[in-house]
């Protein structure tokens, strides 16, 4: 059995297709159903739905034996500023390029943001991201005092909970409806696809057949792990 881990919502509906490249089609809709696995037309291959933040966590472990979750994600479960996964349990094999978006810096309108990060300077940030922003207002030399933080991030600034929030930003529609501006872009986001490196050795055929077929789908240069 091979067991794929997905959060529901942008990561599932974007990796349908690549899904679909590798033949395998889900036979319920996660909106519809309560199940949390969900069977596919493939009797060896099974979807479970997990918070996007336990993906890492379900595939290091091997309660799954790959997974789908963004690069954000994976830097707040550990993994190098990079989104690399040396020193983890888990092999990074690609960049899925799905679900882009970016993580930036926020605040309202009339903050000066300029005068805020001088160096030396003092701030408050609200993140549901905190390895991010630190290590990003660590090498501005910004001191910052963190309020973690699990959604609903633009409303720090605007009750007076932070001065800015580091948060992910698409269109950027969610700031703009809650009168926030976008004031610096840290890094961009994609998803990506993680395995379990104990799978890949126990089940290498099946997942070596599932990842060739998601880097064909993404137009990836992708050397198989067995030679690389
Ligand atoms: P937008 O209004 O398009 O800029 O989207 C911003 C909102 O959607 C924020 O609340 C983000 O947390 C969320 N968001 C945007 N892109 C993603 C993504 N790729 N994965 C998860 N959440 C996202």
């Amino acid at each position: 059995m091979i067991t794929l881990a997905l959060s529901k919502g942008r990561i599932f509906e974007e990796t349908l297709p690549l899904l679909a490249a590798a033949g395998i089609t889900v036979l319920e809709d996660p909106e519809k159903s309560r199940k949390l696995i969900l069977p596919t037309n493939q009797p060896d291959v099974r979807v479970v739905l997990v918070r996007a933040t336990d993906v890492p966590t379900y595939v290091e472990y091997g309660g799954a034996d790959l997974g789908v979750t963004g690069k954000d994600t994976l830097i707040e479960h550990g993994a190098n500023q990079d989104g690399s996964l040396r020193g983890t349990g888990l092999y990074q094999p690609l960049d899925l390029r799905i679900a882009r978006c970016r993580v930036s810096v926020a605040v309202r309108a009339d903050f000066d943001y300029a005068q805020a990060v001088r160096q030396g300077a003092r701030l408050r940030v609200a993140t549901k991201y905190p390895a991010i922003a630190r290590e990003f207002f660590a090498a501005k030399g910004v001191h910052v005092d963190m309020v973690k933080l699990y959604g609903s991030m633009e409303l720090a600034p605007l009750t007076g909970l932070a001065d800015a929030i580091v948060d992910l930003v698409s269109t950027g529609n969610t700031l703009k409806a809650n009168q926030l501006v976008e004031v610096e872009r840290i890094m961009d986001i994609s998803a990506r696809l993680v395995v379990n490196q104990a799978a890949l050795k126990l089940k290498q055929a099946p997942l070596r057949r599932i990842i060739d077929a998601f880097a064909g789908a993404v137009g990836t240069d992708y050397t198989s792990p067995e030679a690389a």
